[in-house]
């Protein structure tokens, strides 16, 4: 298949091109039945070897390597670790392919032969770290990626922009690539394509129209006082029962004030004031972080959280408190023509494993900052990978045992679906032209 049926609507694809992706599948498994075993070799040397948010660099220089040994060009240290590969090949779109590459703070307990016991600093504290999210997983894909375009470069034509992107999980390492040129120091994407592994079954390939994630964002919040002796109350101004008046409060934001059909969370996940029993602290701490989908559930959730505050603090006759924002992202939206076309053009290759989630199905609670690209102007198709192989999920459910989510220290999807999937639904959806085309919502 040439350019020109790039420029084709592929929610109607043409049976002559729908075999073309048929051939194109076969090739692409008879490719990675070749590149596999160097994609688990180089997933299990990532698993053994976890860096943390903005540290990835043995990482980040593993995946710059085989970047270039696929043929690409390749560009280190975009956004403090991140790795950007360009691969001209003809007339076309641009076309974004990312993987996320950190680890996260925490100690592995999967009794995997290749499980970590790397040790770093986060915060300023040792920490063990694990790849206990599949981002090990994610390199792989990418590089699979990578060798599989190279080696099928006369089924598709345009350029292709691959990126390991460093700070999924603190959510800033996006942001980071964006603010260091990502979108003008090399070719512009059109659309771009990402994939997650999870503890669905393996062979499922989640296709999800629109809203797909959450939006995440965390505030600290300072309430002022005025310290003092612990015998003496009234020449102070205590901030802790401010801070307690706060944190129950701001509950009703959620339970009162939200429409309880809306998603939205409000989670306090840290307080932090003062150092002995007969101390009055000058300042209280509170850390808050909201979940939405929707924008006006968003602002609804900031300005209760910052309107509650002012009022614990006036209550308490203090003045007003700091409200810092720490970081987030906006709700990952996956492009609606993207998703129905991208989801047609898999069917055939997963089958059954192919589920089409439309728009109007909840999407997940967690958050991805591959919604930045989004926002940036990118157009994007971010699959769910099914990693768990169905024998052993059967097998746990008969333990009675639940099945390991994503971050727990338990979590050990099988690489090979996890793998392979992800390289199958993206590279397959590129040739078979899977593009933001302005058709029909589903
Ligand atoms: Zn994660
Ligand atoms: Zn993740």
């Amino acid at each position: 298949m040439g350019a020109a049926s790039l420029l084709l609507p592929l929610t109607a694809i043409p049976a002559a091109t729908a075999a073309d992706v048929g051939a194109a599948a076969r090739q692409l498994d008879a490719l990675l039945d070749r590149d596999y075993p160097a994609l688990e070799a180089l997933y299990k040397d990532l698993h053994a070897h976890p860096e943390l948010a903005m540290q990835e660099v043995r990482t980040a220089k593993l995946l710059a390597d085989h970047l270039r040994k696929a043929g690409f060009a390749v560009t280190e240290k975009v956004g403090t670790t991140g790795v950007v590969g360009v691969m001209r090949n003809g007339d076309g779109p641009t076309i974004l392919v990312r993987a996320d590459m950190d680890a996260l703070p925490m100690e592995e307990k999967t009794g995997l032969a290749w499980a970590s016991k790397v040790r770093a600093t986060y915060e300023g504290r040792e920490t063990p770290v694990m790849h206990a999210c599949g981002h090990d997983t994610h390199v792989a894909y990418l590089v699979g990626v990578a060798r599989s375009l190279a080696a099928l470069r006369d089924s598709w034509s345009g350029t292709v922009v691959l990126i390991g992107q460093p700070a999924e999980e603190a959510l800033g390492g996006a942001r980071a690539m964006l603010d260091d040129g990502l979108l003008t120091r090399f070719p512009r994407p059109d659309f771009g394509f990402a994939a997650h592994v999870t503890n669905l079954p393996a062979g499922s390939v989640v296709v999800k129209a629109g809203a797909t994630s959450s939006a995440s964002d965390s505030y600290a919040i300072t309430f002022h006082g005025r310290g003092g002796h612990g015998s003496m109350p009234s020449a102070t101004i205590d901030p802790i029962p401010i801070a307690a008046r706060f944190v129950t409060d701001v509950q009703t934001v959620v339970s009162r004030e939200k429409d309880p059909g809306a998603f939205g969370v409000l989670t306090i996940g840290a307080i932090n004031a003062g150092s002995a029993p007969n101390i009055i602290p000058d300042t209280a701490e509170v850390k808050v972080n909201l979940r939405s989908h929707a924008d006006d559930v968003r602002l609804l959730l900031k300005n209760g959280t910052v309107r509650a505050a002012k009022a614990a603090a006036q209550m308490g006759n203090a003045p007003e408190p700091t409200v810092a924002y720490l970081g987030g992202t906006g709700a990952l939206i996956n492009d609606h023509a993207m998703a129905a076309a991208g989801a047609a053009v898999l069917k055939p290759v997963f089958g059954a494993g192919l589920v089409f989630a439309p728009s109007t199905t909840p999407p997940m609670s967690a958050s991805e900052d591959f919604s930045e690209f989004v926002e940036a102007g990118v157009p994007s198709l971010y699959f769910v990978i099914g990693g768990y192989d169905p024998a052993a999920l059967a097998a746990l459910k008969a333990k009675g045992e639940a099945v390991p989510t994503n971050h727990s220290p338990f979590f050990a999807p099988s690489p090979e679906p996890a793998i392979r999937n992800a390289v199958k639904a993206i590279v397959l959806s590129i040739i078979g032209g899977v593009r933001p085309d302005g058709e029909p919502r589903p």
